[in-house]
Parts: structure tokens; sequence; C-alpha cells
């Protein structure tokens, strides 16, 4: 299990964020810095640290993330023009919270590469 984090804390409400999805296994919030016109933020309720954390039992829960962010796509309307789902870890990845999520990016064409 990973450390609490500030997901942890939005997990149980004790901070606020702006939740557009709820179920019992993932939650889905605005960024608070977003990069792109729509920048959601898909976790686990279960506070897994990284990508490397992830065991064979947690597939289900990292499968789910996917089918949240394909949801919301619909939902918001930017599932036909497309968007990006993006999980970084450790330092050269990026990340910077230790409980992972699902970056999920809509609204405007995406650059290749990512740097
Ligand atoms: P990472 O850099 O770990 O891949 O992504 C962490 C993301 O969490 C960043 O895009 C950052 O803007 C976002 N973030 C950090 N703290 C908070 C917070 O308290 N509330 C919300 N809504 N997003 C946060």
């Amino acid at each position: 299990m990973a450390e609490e984090t500030i997901f942890s804390k939005i997990i149980n409400r004790e901070i606020p964020a702006d939740i557009v999805y709820e179920d019992d296994i993932a939650l889905a919030f605005k960024d608070i810095n977003p990069q792109a016109p729509v920048h959601l933020l898909i976790i686990p309720k279960k506070p897994i640290a990284t990508i490397n954390d992830i065991e064979e039992e947690d597939a289900d829960i990292v499968g789910h993330l996917y089918i949240v962010a394909a949801k919301l796509a619909v939902q918001h309307g930017f599932a036909k023009d497309g968007y990006r789902c993006v999980m970084n870890c450790n330092e050269h990845g990026g990340q910077t919270v230790y409980h992972i999520h699902l970056h999920l990016l809509a609204g405007k064409p995406m650059g290749w590469p990512p740097y």
C-alpha cells in the first residue's frame, strides 16, 4: 500500500476537488493545473504508489481506469475527436503525486513526442 497522498485526501473529501465521476473503484476529478482544455485525473480508490507497484491482482482496477476514461470521453463529447491518456512513473516520467492516476487530456490536438 502507498503512503497517503493528497489524492487520498480528495477520495476521503478531506480537501475539495471538482469531482466528475465516482464509483466503488475509481474517482475522476479536474486537474488543478490543466494542461489542455479538458484535463481530468482518474484515480483508483486503492492507493497504489506507481506503475511499478501494480500487482497482478490490480489488473482489473487499472483496466477500469481506462473504462472510466472512455465513458468520460463519451459523456463530455470528445470521444470521436480523440484524447490522450497518460500515466507518469517516477521522476523521469514526471510523476509528482505518488498515487497512480490516469491523466485524461482532450479538447485540442496533442503534440508528439511529448517533450
Ligand atoms: P503527475 O505529475 O504526478 O503525473 O500528476 C499529478 C497531477 O496532479 C498534476 O497534473 C497536478 O496538477 C495535479 N494535482 C496536484 N495536486 C492537486 C490537487 O490538490 N488537486 C487537483 N485537482 N489536482 C492536483
